[in-house]
């Protein structure tokens, strides 16, 4: 590669020649002294060097810097080998010390020297002028390594073209047809070993997001049917197998084929793509009739084929063992590959043989469990010695290990999952075992965590990188934690809750990342200015907390988790459990004026924060310059989602002030007012669900399914609190009976507010008043009505006014101020208000 740069010259043309005399002195500026060319003004100034032998993941990582400046500045950058010569200023030498000889020979001419701080994965970048030349060293000890360091070289080429630091390679960047970067000298290592994704698919979204495994490769449609050990068959063509197959051949083949390339590419990403099975399922119906000699007796399991129940292998059986691990081999012989399995323990999908050997869920059984587990470890290590495994649903109900004595024995390395939270939702505490994460981390285990998920909150999940930045940096910065190995990022990559996979990515890396100027500098390059960025960012965050609040204990207004305040331990928060009919009758079950009350204030307190979030959204949405039409419609998408959540919060204080009046005061009226007033709010929520561009696919429903399940169960929601019976509110505690109740004027309010020609005041009373008078005063204190001898009944009272002074003239535009004053024997109440008149 040391070709000298003026053979460049050669042959040329005198006004190119003059063209490159004006660059030299051009570049003598000392503006580019110290800046390395890679495009200037469309002409290629940099090749890109592999070794000869280059593996596959380097050949990749070497593409995608190709593909990134194509992508930055319309050039094509040349990729050559060490024994080809370049002819460019800049030469950008990528590798591993052993596999590209231009590094060892740099090495050797003591123009570099790998740091000796670089772990495996690590990598370092480092320009060197040569004088002739200047090469920019991307160097790791591994491939792996090598594709990580090419990421930091073209966040250092998106730095340097929009002044933005830190970013993430996927940044929108304006095409500019000269890329300079200055001298490079950078080493960077990963913070946590195990970087994992279970749902993501595409292979270059998981490189790009420096993503090491991929946990949820096969079939996954968490029934246990298609998706077991009991019809992983399908992954072989073995004639041994072939009457236990239930699909036709060609279908087969075309699966195994499709994964045996998908699994290749997730290689040459330096990502383990790993097999997801249940253990054990379903057996395919082939085998449940061929076959009877390895099964157990029927269990009962609702989702099963038949929908009823199916016959489960039997643990017990040597026959089964045998079949398990031929089956093993076989699967490791087709997917050369693949790099570990998934093996998963879950739910019913799981069910155990309930046979006498067996004995379903005992001690005994998960023995047996645990016997089936080692049947296939064992047999694929046999095959390939460094196979990989990851085990989900350990130490659940259903895959015991109290004392770790199972643990102990499986190959060191294996990776142990839990779920951030009860069940996925956005809390700062994952509430983790932190004494099991070290005990499996000092038998030489990976424990991760799987980060809240968004699909539990789906369709309406922002963002929760700020519940995740604070949760992961407490575990980092925790000395007792000394098992943690990493966290998954799952769930959407569309809409702007893919800035959270943003911060999931970057914080794997680089504890210390500054994750609030990643979330700005890609909000800035998508909405074109900070102020819009910093609105959009905050609403989110507002967003988060006030869901992140809400789910904490629903309000009150739920029982959801097991009984009212419990939060949602238990059950997934995804939003179609919150409304529809089902939802609200449980609301109105609340059984005790304290909880009514309790559901009242918090309702009160998620409301404030979230109509900001929801008035910034709209004014960054008024502010912003989307760069296409995609940032356009997420932003468009987060306007209505902020609305959506404070619509149904106004929607859910209504049915709890409707609760509380049951028991507070003995009248329908305002008990009806409330229920219809929630009814109206649900109403509104609809047309803003149909507004909404893309719903995250939630287990893969459609934009269409989603959109039309939530319209109809809002609906439903709607038709049910209208045919509701307001007096079973009334009813709801007979034996609630005030001792004294103070005499008080609440909930005061003018309908319109600003009116036209009229308006109606509306007032709670607590007890029948003997007078209620509404006294109307100019801005500037000049009394210019009163209204006398007005409704003055104990609960909900209103009042019609036409808007005219005493004189009976119309009222002039402006604000004025009505003071509404109560009096009972010799109590009197009063509260003053404001009214605004637009003819
Ligand atoms: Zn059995």
């Amino acid at each position: 590669m040391h070709t000298n740069s003026l053979v460049r010259n050669s042959g040329i043309g005198s006004n190119l020649y003059v063209i490159i005399v004006f660059c030299l002195i051009f570049l003598s500026n000392d503006v580019y002294a110290d800046e390395i060319p890679i495009v200037i003004s469309n002409t290629s100034q940099a090749t890109i060097q592999i070794g000869a032998n280059a593996s596959n993941q380097e050949h990749f990582a070497a593409t995608e810097i190709q593909t990134f400046i194509q992508k930055v500045t319309g050039t094509h950058l040349k990729i050559l080998t060490n024994q080809q010569s370049t002819e460019t200023p800049t030469v950008i030498v990528l590798g591993t010390p052993t596999t590209n000889p231009t590094i060892r020979s740099l090495q050797s001419a003591g123009d570099f020297k790998i740091s000796d701080e670089l772990d495996e994965e690590g990598y370092q970048l480092k320009s060197i002028d040569l004088g002739t030349e200047v090469v920019i060293v991307i160097v790791s000890p591994t491939s792996r390594g090598v594709i990580y360091g090419v990421y930091g070289f073209i966040e250092a080429c998106i730095t340097a073209l929009t002044g933005l630091h830190p970013v993430h390679p996927d940044i929108h960047v304006q095409l500019d047809d000269t890329l300079r970067i200055p001298f490079l000298d950078e080493i960077s290592n990963p913070f946590y070993p195990v970087r994992a994704v279970l749902e993501i698919d595409d292979p270059n979204w998981l490189a790009r997001h420096r993503v090491n495994m991929s946990g949820g490769e096969g079939v996954w449609t968490g029934t246990g049917i298609e998706d077991g050990f009991g019809t992983a068959f399908k992954y072989v063509d073995t004639p041994e197998f072939s009457t236990l197959q239930d699909e036709p051949r060609d279908q087969r083949l075309e699966r195994i084929t499709s994964l045996q390339n998908r699994f290749k590419e997730l290689k040459s990403r330096g990502i383990d793509a790993y097999l997801f099975m249940y253990l054990t399922g379903e057996p395919t119906e082939a085998l449940i009739k061929t076959r009877p000699d390895l099964l157990g007796p029927e269990v009962l399991y609702g989702a099963s084929r038949n929908e009823v129940s199916y016959r489960p292998f039997c643990w017990s059986k040597p026959e089964f063992h045998t079949l398990a691990r031929k089956l093993t081999k076989e699967i490791l012989k087709t997917y050369p590959s693949l790099a570990g399995f998934h093996l998963r323990s879950w739910g019913h999908e799981t069910r155990a043989c309930n046979c006498p050997d067996c004995g379903d869920r005992t001690p005994q059984g998960q023995a047996k469990l645990w016997d089936v587990y080692f049947t296939i470890i064992k047999a694929a290590r046999e095959e390939r010695p460094n196979f990989k495994f990851y085990l989900s649903g350990y130490d659940s109900s259903w895959l015991q290990d109290p004392d770790g004595r199972y643990a102990r024995q499986l190959p060191k390395g294996t990776i142990f999952s839990q779920k951030w939270g009860a069940d996925g939702e956005p809390v700062v505490d994952p509430n983790i075992s932190i004494p099991q994460m070290n005990a499996l981390g000092e038998m030489g285990h990976q424990y991760i965590v799987l980060s809240h998920d968004v699909e539990e909150v789906m369709p309406f999940w922002m963002i929760e990188s700020d519940l995740f930045v604070q949760g992961v940096r407490k575990l980092a910065n925790t000395p007792e934690v000394n098992g943690l190995s990493g966290f998954t990022i799952q769930g959407a990559t569309q809409g702007l809750g893919y800035l959270d996979r943003l911060v999931s990515a970057g914080l794997n890396w680089n504890i210390q990342l500054d994750s609030q100027q990643l979330l700005e500098n890609e909000l800035m390059a998508r909405y074109g200015n900070k102020e819009a960025a910093d609105l959009i960012l905050s609403a989110l965050r507002i967003n988060s907390w006030t869901l992140s609040s809400y789910f904490s204990d629903y309000a009150y207004s739920l029982t959801i988790g097991g009984s009212y305040g419990s939060g949602s331990a238990g059950l997934a928060t995804r939003f179609w459990n919150l409304i529809g009919p089902k939802a609200i009758e449980n609301t109105l079950l609340i059984p005790e004026l304290k909880i009514a009350q309790t559901a009242v204030n918090r309702f009160t307190s998620l409301l404030a924060p979230q109509l900001r979030a929801a008035n910034e959204m709209l004014a960054a949405k008024e502010i912003a310059s989307p760069v296409d039409l995609e940032a356009l419609q997420d932003l468009m998408d987060a306007v209505y989602l902020m609305r959506i959540w404070e619509l149904l919060f106004q929607s859910r204080q209504k049915l709890v002030e409707a609760i509380a009046l049951g028991y507070e005061y003995n009248t329908g009226s305002a008990i009806n007012a409330k229920l219809s007033s929630a009814g109206e709010f649900s109403k509104s929520i609809q047309p803003l669900i149909k507004q909404i561009h893309e719903f995250v696919p939630l287990f893969g429903y459609s934009h269409q399914t989603n959109e039309f399940e939530l319209v109809k169960t809002l609906q439903n929601e709607v038709e049910w609190l209208n045919s509701y019976d307001y007096r079973t509110l009334q009813q709801h505690d007979e034996s609630f009976s005030p001792e004294k109740t103070e005499f008080l004027i609440r909930e005061v309010h003018n309908y319109p507010n600003p009116l036209k020609r009229e308006t109606t005041f509306t007032y709670i009373l607590s007890l029948e008043a003997d007078e209620v008078e509404i006294t109307i005063y100019t801005a500037s204190g000049r009394r210019i009505q009163i209204l006398n001898e007005i409704s003055a009944k104990e609960g909900y009272n209103e009042e019609e006014w036409d808007a005219q002074d005493a004189e009976g003239n119309p009222l002039a535009n402006g604000v004025y101020f009505y003071k509404i004053r109560a009096m009972l024997e010799d109590e009197v109440v009063e509260s003053i208000h404001k009214l605004a008149v637009i003819r």
